[in-house]
């Protein structure tokens, strides 16, 4: 069986995009019935949004877990890679930082540090670190 490059249009985009002779190869072989119906980026783009539906645009890029809510000092809108527990303050990375400067450092226990984790989807590196060290109480 022969096989040659076609021009498909893509479902999503509306774009042409080729199926290559290569990939016909590979549908036969797997018995596909159907042509693919999207262009790579729209099929990528659709796997990624897959995973985690009705999460923000922010997430298409993350595998972790964002959860929206309010600074409990500020009220400020934030997101934090953790779920907070009801009844526990969640702080913005700012009132985080402001909380932990003074030298009273024994206030902040290693639980209520779990809430506290918090910031942008910048400071995600930041957050993953102070998260790693405060899962073992919260699991
Ligand atoms: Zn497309
Ligand atoms: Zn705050």
């Amino acid at each position: 069986m022969e096989f040659v490059d076609r021009l498909l249009t893509c479902a999503d985009c509306g774009g042409e995009f080729i199926f290559t002779a290569g990939e016909q190869l590979f549908f036969f072989d797997k018995q596909f019935k159907n042509d693919p119906k999207r262009c790579k980026p729209c099929k990528s783009k659709r796997a990624g949004v897959g995973l985690k539906a009705g999460a923000g645009p922010a997430a298409a890029g993350l595998s972790r877990t964002e959860t929206r809510t309010e600074c409990s000092a500020c009220g400020v809108e934030t997101t934090v890679p953790f779920k907070p527990t009801q009844g526990r303050p969640v702080l913005c990375r700012q009132c985080f930082q402001a909380k932990r400067a003074p030298t009273t450092g024994a206030l902040v226990t290693a639980a209520t540090t779990a809430e506290m984790v918090a910031g942008g989807t910048e400071h995600v590196g930041v957050s993953a670190e102070l998260l790693t060290a405060a899962q073992a109480p919260h699991a």
